[in-house]
């Protein structure tokens, strides 16, 4: 469990295609002294922070100075898994790479790079109140406990059917590090219409089809599309600047609904504690 502020030991890159334009895109990650993590695009600087956050339809996209980066949710849960707090990203793209539609590549790099620890503390967030958000038949909450404990429900056709999974040790959880996005068989071709996912393939998605799984190596978790889905939901919740504490519950939530939990939480300085 990391207690203070921490960068990147030393520079290194990742290059890989984006999911939704299909454009080749390079990362160079560069130690930070600051305070949380940014994106550089064309030298205007993108907080990868909630109040940031834009478009949410399919991935978390953030914006500022009228630069705008997309799919930042598996590189920024790969940040919580590392425990890193500052870091720079320079990029040379609209969208983060997908890479195998997790985290694990992000993670590996982070890790060989190393941990830099600096003095200062102010890493974590305690939610001192209840606090819920919902759409239609999909909500998220937050409670005060003194972990992060993530409990998450889907429900999709078959053969995905209705999934839940409690996640008690977050920060060791490593399965959920290399578990891939996914996608339903049938919305492929709605995606592709309005111009995303032309970089999508079974090479960094899931294809759940009407009866089976279309990958030739099928999941990798018995549980993996639930796994990705606290992925994506650990990710979007690192937005906030800071390591969460408390028991989150969540029901067929997504990246609009976790920007907005953030939001609810920071409307109130009596909702948290920083520390
Ligand atoms: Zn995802």
């Amino acid at each position: 469990m990391i207690k203070r502020q921490t960068t990147i030991n030393r520079i290194f890159r990742i290059s890989g295609i984006g999911l939704h334009s299909g454009r080749e895109v390079n990362l160079e990650f560069l130690p930070r002294r600051e305070f949380g993590i940014a994106f550089v695009m064309g030298g205007k600087i993108i907080p990868a922070r909630y109040d940031m956050v834009g478009d949410t339809r399919l991935s978390t996209q953030i914006s500022a100075e009228g630069a705008a980066v997309s799919t930042i949710e598996h590189l920024m849960a790969a940040f919580y898994f590392s425990g890193i707090t500052n870091c720079l990203i320079y990029i040379d793209g609209p969208e983060v790479p997908i890479l195998d539609g997790s985290a694990w590549e992000f993670y590996q790099g982070m890790w060989k790079a190393g941990v830099y620890e600096f003095p200062e503390t102010g890493v974590y967030l305690k939610v001192l109140r209840p606090v819920e958000v919902n759409h239609n038949d999909a909500w998220v909450r937050v409670k005060p406990l003194n972990m992060l404990d993530i409990t998450m429900t889907i429900d999709f056709r078959p053969p995905v059917g209705k999934q839940k999974k409690r996640v008690t040790d977050v920060e060791n959880a490593f399965a959920i590090i290399n578990s891939r996005t996914f996608v339903l068989q049938e919305e492929i071709e709605a995606i592709r219409k309005v111009g995303l996912a032309k970089g999508g393939s079974l090479d960094n998605a899931v294809v759940v089809g009407s009866e089976e799984i279309m990958n030739p190596h099928g999941l990798r978790y018995k549980k993996e599309l639930v796994n990705h889905k606290i992925l994506d939901l650990i990710g979007d919740l690192y937005t906030s600047g800071y390591r969460i504490l408390g028991k989150v519950e969540a029901n067929k939530t997504g990246h609009y609904l976790n920007n907005l939990l953030l939001k609810e939480i920071f409307s109130d300085p009596l909702n948290y504690s920083i520390y």
